[in-house]
């Protein structure tokens, strides 16, 4: 284990919108200082997460479809390597530990400094609604809805069960918009809000760090709960998909689903930019049901990995940052060839005994290039 927690540093170059952020920030950290510059970045939605794992796995946040992933927003970082080296990586040093680095995961080396090119940002336009009605219904209008939207818009749809105080159970709609316009944004939901027992709980304006959950709480005596299901980007958010993950979570009492719409400016980076699968995807979804004993027998285990190996067919790609297993068999699927291959060379040139394995582990290549 490396600590980086006291890595926390945090500096801004308003001229060129140029952040440098220590390696063990979290995201509430980084939007505290960018929101006395008027800057922003898109990052995830909760503030205590850090910015290393999020950023390396890719980071798909309220402004994914405004800005792209978090990784998208990287220029360049120190990095510490298996050998000890500290190295400069971005497009013109080491430019293919720098491919890595956005969207590789923690494979190639420990990264003491991301540097990150914000955005002009004042306040979100941010929304909540509450769902009480047809849960397909909701998801096939808000589907419609994200089809031909501006990029501004970034939509998550969630539906958890009572957890604890700052996670209300039930089914929700959090809208996040780069601008401050409540009227338009009403006006751009109307086709949702019309859906019954869709409501507008509160469409306002407010700052960026205000925006950033809190983590729910735990108990740290407790063993965390195991999570049957898994996610997936998909190309489509298709009527049958939306059927399967709505019933997943309808039949089990402690399940979430969470899906957030994708396209927009992450659509716009070339696939072989980065090594982040799927940019042809228009969702992100996640479904799991809670293995708490009393509440999943063995059948139930079965019966959930069996319903979400079916939805995931429909996807295109696993992502990593959702992902809870470190089995070799899924960082397979978060990484298709050629993606898969170049990072094996990649980690073969920077990593080769595997010392930074304990991940969604890409191995070296061997000699001969194969992986
Ligand atoms: C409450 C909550 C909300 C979340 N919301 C989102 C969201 O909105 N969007 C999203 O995309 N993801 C989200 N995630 C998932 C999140 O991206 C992953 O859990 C991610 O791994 C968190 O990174 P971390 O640095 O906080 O975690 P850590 O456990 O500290 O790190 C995870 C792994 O990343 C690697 N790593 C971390 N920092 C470094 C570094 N500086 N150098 C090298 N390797 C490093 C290591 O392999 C480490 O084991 C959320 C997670 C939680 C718990």
């Amino acid at each position: 284990m490396i600590d980086l927690a006291e890595l926390r540093d945090i500096r801004v170059d308003p001229a060129t919108r140029r952040v440098s952020v220590g390696g063990g920030a979290t995201w509430g950290d980084v939007a505290r200082t960018l929101a006395g510059e008027g800057l922003g970045i898109s990052s995830g939605d909760t503030a205590s997460v850090g910015v290393g794992g999020l950023t390396l796995g890719g980071g798909i946040g309220w402004m994914v479809r405004a800005w792209g992933l978090a990784a998208d927003q990287l220029v360049g970082a120190q990095v510490v390597t298996a050998s000890g080296e500290v190295v400069e990586a971005s497009a013109t040093e080491h430019p293919d530990l720098f491919w890595a680095l956005r969207g590789g995961g923690g494979n190639v080396g420990v990264v003491t400094r991301f540097d990150f090119v914000a955005h002009a940002l004042n306040d979100v336009v941010f929304a909540t609604l509450r769902v009480s009605g047809d849960a397909a219904a909701t998801l096939r209008a808000l589907r419609d809805l994200m089809r031909d939207a501006p990029p501004q818009f970034t939509v998550t749809y969630m539906d958890v069960p009572a957890m604890d105080p700052n996670a209300p159970a039930g089914a929700g709609i959090t809208v996040c918009g780069i601008d401050t316009d409540v009227a338009a944004t009403r006006s751009f939901l109307e086709p949702v809000l019309a859906v019954p027992g869709v409501s507008a709980e509160e469409i306002a304006v407010r700052s960026y760090p205000d925006v950033l959950m809190e983590m729910p709480g735990y108990d740290p005596d407790q063993p965390p709960p195991g999570f049957v299901g898994g996610n997936t980007l998909l190309a489509e958010l298709d009527d049958d998909v939306v059927d399967a993950l709505v019933g997943f979570r309808a039949t089990r009492p402690a399940a979430v689903l969470f899906l957030r719409s994708l396209g927009g400016a992450y659509g716009d980076v070339a696939p072989a930019d980065t090594p982040f699968p799927a940019r042809s995807a228009t969702w992100f979804a996640m479904a799991g049901a809670f293995d708490v004993p009393g509440l999943l027998d063995a059948a139930g285990v079965a019966a959930a990995e069996r319903e979400w190996a079916a939805i995931e067919a429909h996807g295109l790609a696993r992502y990593a940052n959702f992902s809870v297993s470190t089995d070799p068999e899924w960082a397979r699927r978060m990484y298709p060839e050629p993606v898969w291959s170049r990072l094996a060379a990649i980690k073969r040139t920077w990593d080769p005994g595997n010392l930074f394995r304990r991940n969604h582990n890409v191995p070296p290549a061997s000699a001969d290039g194969t992986s």
